[in-house]
């Protein structure tokens, strides 16, 4: 968890002006990561008091666009956020409770994989969600079900 003069850093290195709630939702989403919207609101108002839903939305986009934070969509879920941005990383999705982990690149450096046809597109990314059970609900439904 970076201090806050790093996470003032990274804000003036990405041309951001150092604002209260830039920090409180940078903070938040290196706190907390793949959080959705909803706890990220939590969180930064339990550091600042009163802020309001637009507010953090628009940090979250601005930290976004600026590539200080990664937005990714897993399905059946609404956006999370995260802090680890220099890599091409995948997830991991729990189909039970949703729990997500990162995976690394399956191979090498991004895109990581190789489409079978590129369709002429100069691929510079790819996003592979696994689907799974997590070890905690694999315990409790092995219990349920001797
Ligand atoms: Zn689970
Ligand atoms: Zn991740």
């Amino acid at each position: 968890m970076p201090a806050t003069a790093e996470l003032e850093r990274m804000l003036r290195a990405a041309s951001l002006r150092v604002t209260r709630p830039r920090v409180a939702v940078l903070a938040a989403v290196h706190e907390h990561p793949h959080a959705d919207t909803h706890s990220i609101i939590g969180v930064v108002r339990e550091e600042l008091g009163a802020v309001s839903q637009q507010a953090v939305y628009d940090v979250l986009r601005a930290l976004t666009d600026a590539r200080l934070v990664r937005c990714i969509h897993p399905p059946d879920s609404v956006a999370r956020y995260e802090s680890r941005v220099g890599d091409n990383h995948h997830h991991l999705v729990c189909r039970s409770c949703g729990a997500i982990a990162d995976v690394d690149c399956a191979v090498g450096s991004a895109p990581c994989l190789t489409a079978a046809d590129h369709h002429g597109y100069a691929i510079d990314e790819a996003e592979v969600i696994y689907r799974g059970v997590c070890p905690n609900c694999s315990t409790r439904n092995a219990r349920v079900h001797p």
